[in-house]
């Protein structure tokens, strides 16, 4: 019980809401659209340091899928071609 319902984004999907929460801009999903993204941890505006080892997760509460990464492993440019994978 519980497990069932955390689905995990396609690759495509989880990288776009990746890049979007690393370069700072507001998470929409990538799959349903819906804007109630649950980031852990939260973002802290004061926040001088950005926390790049700590692994982050994104969550939607519509849809109910998953994604996670860690920002220092990201090195990825944003002007990614999601058509070429
Ligand atoms: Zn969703």
């Amino acid at each position: 019980m519980g497990r069932r319902g955390v689905k995990e984004y396609r690759a495509p999907e989880a990288l776009q809401l990746i890049l979007a929460d690393r370069d700072r801009q507001d998470l929409v999903c990538p799959s349903c659209g819906s804007e109630d993204i649950i980031r852990t941890p939260k973002r802290r505006v004061r926040k001088v340091r950005w926390e790049a080892d700590r692994q982050v997760t994104l969550h939607c509460t519509k849809c109910g899928r998953h994604a996670a990464y860690v920002p220092k492993a990201v090195t990825q440019p944003s002007e990614v071609e999601l058509g070429s994978v």
